[in-house]
């Protein structure tokens, strides 16, 4: 319970909440955010920025799911931030569970390891459950059911550009099924089984690989002039996938059979609790294979930061104009897009275009 203690009663600035929620954006589409009650502050940030550089002009509406109840101040706080309606959910037991069936002490055994090891997030159980959730089950969740595209929003993330043009419509007019705007590699340890995983899926399966899909991104090994600091080979599979902390995406998608046969085919192989599979990879190989790659859009316009990455639009008149404010660094690095650790090289290359920049 905060006690503000200064009196507003003569300023010009009431703190009446008149505002008018109705949705002005055609589409049919939400922002979703995946968050804990005690991430408020950081939510609270980055629906700042969402609602400032985007959604303001639009109302898109706003779903919060958790595995917890969310207290009434987050509700309240987070509400007065939207610009549209909000909705809370409370995920159920079996989106949030440990796949049934899966042996406890290996989980454990696993836990203990990549904790030795370091890895990140390695000695988080949470972790596991959130990349199972967001792997498998975000997209038929109750409350969004009734939407087709979603912006995955999550806490602490910034836009740097104004949006000028609903991404909605856009991934609709184009028939874009997957939108991201960042790509990397992931920890090896991580998904030590997974390619092999997925290689098996569509070994039963391969009607559902699509005859121009990405596959190419996936397995590119051609060295770029960061060669020394490429990461080791993972068979087949290259490491890359999109950063899933920002997606825009038509989850129908998510809902087709074959992406829920997918799903379940490696949740049955245990790997979100025996490995620690990240929805990203989990997400991207499923783009990777199952998608027409005229279908995958990277916003090349939007600026984005979550931590502790930023990447910003590579045209002079996005900042000349005023469009976007960038940093020249941060934590350390520069533009994601050109940082060694960076996949977007290879996803040019896959969508025809040049390898790399010149002189990059
Ligand atoms: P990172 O982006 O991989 O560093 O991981 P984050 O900590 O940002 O988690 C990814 C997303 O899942 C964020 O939106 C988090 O708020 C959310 N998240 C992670 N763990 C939990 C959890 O245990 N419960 C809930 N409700 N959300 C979680
Ligand atoms: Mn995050």
């Amino acid at each position: 319970n905060r006690k503000w203690i200064y009196d507003f009663t003569h300023q010009p600035w009431s703190g009446a909440d008149t505002k008018d929620r109705r949705q002005i954006g055609r589409e049919n589409a939400t922002l979703v955010m995946l968050v804990r009650n005690r991430e408020l502050k950081e939510a609270v940030l980055a629906m700042r920025s969402i609602e400032d550089r985007f959604n303001k002009k639009y109302k898109y509406p706003w779903v919060f799911m958790n595995d917890r109840e969310f207290t009434e101040d987050f509700k309240e706080y987070t509400t007065g931030m939207a610009s549209g309606h909000t909705e809370y959910y409370k995920v159920p037991k079996e989106a949030w569970q440990m796949t049934p069936g899966i042996d406890r002490d290996l989980v454990f055994e696993s836990v203990e390891n990549f904790t030795k090891e370091g890895v990140i997030y390695g000695d988080s159980l949470s972790y596991r459950r959130m990349c199972r959730f967001n792997s498998g089950y975000f997209f038929r969740m109750a409350p969004l059911l009734k939407y087709k595209y979603y912006w995955r929003v999550e806490p602490d993330v910034e836009l740097y550009c104004d949006q000028q043009y609903d991404p909605f419509t856009f991934m609709r007019e184009n028939n874009k099924l997957y939108g991201f705007v960042m790509a990397m590699y992931e920890y090896p340890q991580t998904v030590a089984t997974l390619a092999e995983h997925v290689q098996g899926f569509f070994d039963v399966h391969p009607q559902y690989v699509h005859p121009n899909s990405s596959v190419g991104f996936l397995k590119d090994k051609r060295v770029n002039r960061f060669g020394d600091l490429m990461p080791e080979w993972h068979g087949e599979w290259n490491l890359c996938h999109f950063w899933s902390n920002f997606e825009i995406g038509n989850m129908d998608f998510f809902r087709s059979k074959k992406y829920l046969e997918f799903f379940e085919w490696l949740d049955r192989a245990g790997g979100f609790f025996y490995e620690r599979w990240g929805d990203a990879p989990v997400h991207s190989l499923a783009v990777g294979y199952m998608m027409d790659k005229t279908q995958v859009h990277q916003f090349a316009d939007i600026g984005y930061y979550h931590p502790p990455f930023f990447r910003c639009p590579a045209d002079e008149q996005s900042h000349k104009s005023g469009r976007c404010a960038c940093p020249e660094d941060l934590n350390g690095y520069k533009n994601f897009d050109y940082e060694p650790m960076s996949c977007l090289p290879r996803w040019w290359g896959n969508a025809g275009k040049a390898w790399m920049k010149d002189g990059v």
